[in-house]
């Protein structure tokens, strides 16, 4: 029997194991199938490469992007594992089939398309197998947030090899995600280990835009140390680069558009850095290990809440204080719900059901860290003491009077103009455009006034956060969700206005 704590103490120089690693390790080589369900930076490698060592044969890694599974490859012969990767830009594919073949691989790293080649799947006839690692293994799933149909194929190639162990894995995976990678993968329901999700030491904050780049250089300011802004376009990501570099800090762009020589000086000054801020797209992070970054930046909202999480989860992995702030728009919204238009059927209702599940989020006046831990099934606190509105609470109030007006106004106007012209209506504003398109005679115009007026820009956020309103091909709005419940009566819309403090702060400074 092999000692594994000596393993893991001389291998890795680890003075123990972290969380479940224990129980997937030993899962792993009692020989059962398993899924481990594990945030980033838990320590998912561990899982594989530690029983990698000490059972027989080779360990096939199963790995979505190449650039990762190199990564990869330079950590673990960096702590003395024999790996290789099998990829389509490996210049050494027949010295790495040969290392195979006579044993002389620990790991073994490959992309998923090559399940389905002939010549892989002889391949593993011709060696001794110890395991099946399937990295990200959400991306079997039609229901995960990143489909790969080769992950398709490897139950079959899997199921070549009855007796050799299969080890899942995943960062991000809500049930029913879950459930579906148990299945697509021939896992039993009871090998699935869930770690803890919590990151204590982030606090979290989750706020509407207004002027993101001022918003994001008062952060910097009151943060110090690394920092990571994600944009969401390229020419975004420069934009607000160069806006920032005014805040003194070192300020670099990151993505895929720049020239990789560039690309790879940014990471490496970025990991180098204890102060640098490097605005991104959602490119960065992936496979990169800096345990000191203070505080993740949102401008605009991520994918879901399963990337939030991920892409927050990069900030104070030292375990240090860290923040994670979100700014976010409604036209953010609009988009992804603009895009929900090009996804096909099949994926349709996932992806619709991530949009609202971010939305609530955003939307909250509860606890942001419950939220997001109810989000992967666990059942935490109702409050966190560490994010934003637990922090400060912000005030909650019925506005459905008002969406109903809006909406009205929305539906009168013929669901075709943007929010400018819809308040325009709601407050009887004197307005050329008005008078030409008659929209003065409407019953709607002018029936929103004082402090009414100040809820029509909040609420439209609300609403197309959570779809009652939709954006149109040409920049307007209309109906959409549940907007006709809400005209009837049939349902509340509560929205979220900052606290008190908050907004005795705004009001000082517009005096
Ligand atoms: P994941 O793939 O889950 O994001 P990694 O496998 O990259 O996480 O591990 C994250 C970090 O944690 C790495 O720096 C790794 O060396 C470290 N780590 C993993 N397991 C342990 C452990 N048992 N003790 C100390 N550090 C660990
Ligand atoms: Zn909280």
């Amino acid at each position: 029997m092999v000692d594994l704590a000596a393993l893991l103490r001389t291998t890795f120089g680890f003075e123990g194991f972290r969380g479940v690693q224990r129980q997937v390790v030993d899962r792993v080589l009692a020989g059962a199938n398993t899924l481990a369900v594990m945030p980033t930076g838990a320590g998912k490698s561990l899982c594989y490469q530690l029983p990698a060592l000490a059972m027989p044969g080779t360990c096939i890694v199963i790995s979505p992007l190449i650039a990762l599974m190199h990564d990869q490859l330079r950590a673990a012969e960096a702590v003395g594992i024999r790996a290789a990767t099998l990829t389509s830009v490996d210049t050494n594919q027949a010295e790495t089939r040969a290392r195979f073949r006579s044993g002389d691989l620990d790991l073994l790293y490959v992309a998923p398309e090559r399940a389905s080649s002939e010549g892989f799947r002889r391949l593993l006839g011709e060696g001794r197998l110890s395991l099946f690692a399937i990295d990200e293994a959400h991306c079997v799933s039609e229901w995960g947030h990143d489909f790969r149909p080769d992950y398709r194929l490897l139950k079959p190639l899997m199921d070549a090899h009855p007796d050799v162990p299969r080890l899942a894995l995943t960062a991000t995976a809500d049930a029913h995600t879950r459930a579906d990678i148990l299945t697509q993968l021939g896992i039993p329901d009871d090998g699935l280990i869930v770690a803890g999700f919590d990151r204590p030491n982030i606090r979290y904050a989750i706020t509407p835009k207004a002027n993101t780049a001022r918003q994001i250089a008062a952060l910097i300011a009151e943060t110090p140390g690394p920092g990571i802004v994600y944009a969401q376009t390229r020419s975004g990501a420069e934009k607000l680069a160069g806006q920032l570099a005014a805040t003194g800090r070192p300020t670099r762009a990151y993505h895929a558009g720049l020239d990789p020589a560039v690309r790879a000086r940014n990471q490496a000054d970025f990991v180098a850095s204890e102060d640098m801020v490097i605005v991104a797209t959602v490119a960065f992070g992936m496979g990169i290990d800096k345990p000191d970054v203070r505080f993740v930046a949102h401008a605009g909202i991520p994918k879901s809440i399963e990337a939030y999480y991920q892409e927050t989860g990069r900030a104070g992995r030292d375990g240090d204080p860290s923040v994670a702030h979100m700014f976010w728009g409604a036209e953010d919204f609009a988009r992804a719900r603009a895009r929900l238009n090009e996804v096909d059927e099949a994926r349709l209702a996932g992806e619709r059901a991530r949009l609202d599940a971010l939305a609530g989020l955003v939307e909250t006046p509860g606890c942001r860290r419950a939220v997001l831990l109810r989000h992967f099934g666990e059942d935490p606190p109702e409050t966190c003491g560490n994010c934003d509105n637990c922090l400060n609470a912000p005030g909650v109030i019925d506005a459905t009077e008002t969406a109903r007006k809006l909406l009205s106004a929305v539906y009168r106007t013929g669901q075709s103009f943007g929010i400018g012209h819809v308040e325009k209506v709601l407050t009887g504003a004197n307005d050329d455009r008005i008078d030409r398109l008659g929209h003065d005679r409407l019953s709607v115009f002018g029936i929103v006034a004082g402090e009414e007026a100040g809820l029509i820009r909040p609420l439209a956020r609300a609403l197309q956060a959570r779809g009652s309103l939709v954006p149109t091909e040409h920049g307007g709005l209309a109906l959409g969700g549940d907007a006709r419940a809400i005209l009837k009566g049939e349902a509340a819309v509560e929205i979220v206005v900052p606290p008190k403090r908050e907004r005795r702060r705004r009001a000082d400074r517009s005096a």
